[in-house]
Parts: C-alpha cells; sequence; structure tokens
C-alpha cells in the first residue's frame, strides 16, 4: 500500500500526494520539511505538510510572480523577495538580464540549505549568481530596516500561519510600500480565493489604502489545489496599464523562454471572474 502525504492546509478540503519515495523528512527550527518523490509532479517540498513547490508545476507560480511585474515595470533593476526558501523565484528574477541586484530574505536557512541539495532544478544556480543576496531573517523585521530602493517586491511566503503570518499584515504592507520606488510594483502570493476569500480581502483592503493601483492577478497551479491561485498587486505607477505591444516587445527583448508566461496571460490574468471581484473591497 503506497504512501500519501495528505495536506490539510484547509477546513473541509484536503489533496493528497503519493509518496513514491522520501527522500528527507525532518524539522527545521521553525517547521517540518518533507521532500519526496511523486510519479506526477517530481520532487515535491512540503512545510508543515502544506506543499511549497513541485518540480513539476513551479513553472506557472515562478514565471507569473516574476515575469509579470518585472515586464509590466519594465526598467526593474533592484528587486527584493521575501521567502523563496527553494530558489524557484530569484531563479526566475535572475533570467531578466536588467535586473543588477536581488535581496532574498529567507527566515529558514534550513530550507534553502536543503533545496540547494534535494531541490537543485528548483533553484537551478540562483543561489551562486553574483547578482543575488540572501538574507537569513525573519522578513517582517528586514522590511522594517531595510532603507529600501526596490523596483519589485515578490513576497512569496508560505500561507498566513506559522512563520509567515507577519508577512500578511497591514504593518508588514505598510513597510513594504515603504521600500519600494515611487513607481515600484508589490505582489505577493495570496492563497487560492475559492478556498482562502478572507485573505485576499485583507489583503486588498490594507492595498487599497496603500497604493493608487491594488488588485490581484491570477494563475492556476495545480498543487495549490482548489482553483486559480490569487497574487495581490499594488503600485502607485502606472505599470499595470502597460499595452500589449509594449510588453511583447520587452518580453522579446529579455529572450527568456517560458512554459506558462506570455504577454497575452499576463493581460489576461488582471480578468477577474465575479468570484474573486466581489473579495476585493
Ligand atoms: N510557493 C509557496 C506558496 O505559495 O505557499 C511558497 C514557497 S517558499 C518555500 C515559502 C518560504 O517562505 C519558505 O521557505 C518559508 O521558510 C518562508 N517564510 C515563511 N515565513 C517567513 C518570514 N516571516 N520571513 C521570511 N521567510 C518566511
Amino acid at each position: 500500500m503506497s504512501d500519501w502525504l495528505r495536506e490539510s492546509l484547509h477546513p473541509d478540503y484536503a489533496q493528497s500526494l503519493r509518496v513514491g519515495t522520501m527522500i528527507y523528512d525532518s524539522e527545521t527550527a521553525h517547521q517540518r520539511l518533507k521532500v519526496f518523490e511523486n510519479g506526477t509532479f517530481g520532487r515535491v517540498l512540503t512545510l508543515d505538510d502544506v506543499v511549497q513547490v513541485t518540480e513539476g508545476d513551479n513553472f506557472i507560480y515562478h514565471e507569473m510572480m516574476t515575469h509579470v511585474p518585472i515586464l509590466a515595470h519594465g526598467a526593474a533593476r533592484r528587486v527584493l523577495i521575501i521567502g523563496g526558501g527553494d530558489g524557484g523565484m530569484a531563479r526566475e528574477v535572475l533570467r531578466h538580464a536588467t535586473v543588477a541586484h536581488v535581496t532574498m530574505v529567507e527566515i529558514d536557512a534550513g530550507v534553502v540549505d536543503f533545496s540547494r541539495k534535494y531541490l537543485p532544478m528548483i533553484s537551478a544556480g540562483a543561489f551562486d549568481d553574483p547578482r543575488l543576496d540572501l538574507v537569513i531573517a525573519d522578513g517582517a523585521d528586514f522590511i522594517r530596516q531595510t532603507a529600501g530602493g526596490y523596483d519589485v517586491i515578490i513576497v512569496d511566503s508560505t500561507d498566513p500561519v506559522g512563520p509567515g503570518e507577519v508577512l500578511f499584515t497591514d504593518s508588514f504592507y505598510g513597510h513594504a510600500k515603504r521600500a519600494l520606488t515611487p513607481d515600484g510594483i508589490l505582489v505577493t502570493q495570496n492563497g487560492v480565493p475559492f478556498l482562502q476569500g478572507a485573505e485576499l480581502t485583507n489583503t486588498m483592503r490594507a492595498f487599497r489604502a496603500l497604493f493608487v493601483d491594488a488588485t490581484c492577478y491570477l494563475a492556476t497551479i495545480p498543487t495549490y489545489a482548489g482553483g486559480p491561485m490569487a497574487f495581490g498587486w499594488g503600485t502607485d505607477g502606472p505599470a499595470r496599464a502597460t499595452p500589449l505591444d509594449v510588453l511583447q516587445g520587452r518580453f522579446n527583448a529579455a529572450g527568456i523562454v517560458t512554459d506558462y508566461y506570455t504577454p497575452d496571460v499576463h493581460k489576461a490574468a488582471f480578468a477577474l471572474p465575479g468570484y474573486v471581484a466581489r473579495l476585493l473591497p
């Protein structure tokens, strides 16, 4: 009888992934960390039994949380990643030759050390890129103290339970706003609206108070179960209105081959179905 990992992030809904081979299972200083092989998704990383990243479908999540703000901005040189311990977000950001510097603030060194060893395909060398500055700290502490100047801030955190909870507060968002350049963009991992609607509403309420342009955009990642995932979007700049042909020109110039992101998908991702739009205050 095969083993299954049962993810019970939600009170009335769970997903299970067959555990082909358990590669690692241990406690870090902050959370329970597992990696196992799954026949469909390849290697799977879970923290406290919640899927964080899989070899098979991480491209959707990482492409949409990086290329959307970076190509919409058009001149992003300094990027801040909060979380992202597996290195996938840094991987995609660093594919942009125009990005001069990436600061990545991860609370759990165990996730980084572990991901380098057991999930090298996720970071794909990002940790060795000279443009990357890896900081092991609580993102909530870092954002209060940083001098800022970031063109894009990406919050690639766990869900708002455990260490990730502090990254879903008005205080954190306020400091993140202060850390942005005038036309800078803040994007956040904001869960699956069908099951985590209140989280999105709370984030959007904070964003509406902070930013001229506050909304979310969507993409469906199979192992973030329950339908499309929402990415919070906040900026005082005009980036969301960037015309399709300009996005296309920037995408072509970036010379990045993607499996999910295209400029058309980028624009379409901001079209919200009623049940999501109604979650925005
Ligand atoms: N893609 C995943 C998702 O959407 O849930 C997130 C993946 S990434 C592995 C999440 C990272 O956030 C983990 O490495 C975790 O250690 C980190 N994290 C959680 N709370 C944090 C905090 N307060 N400051 C910095 N990093 C944090």
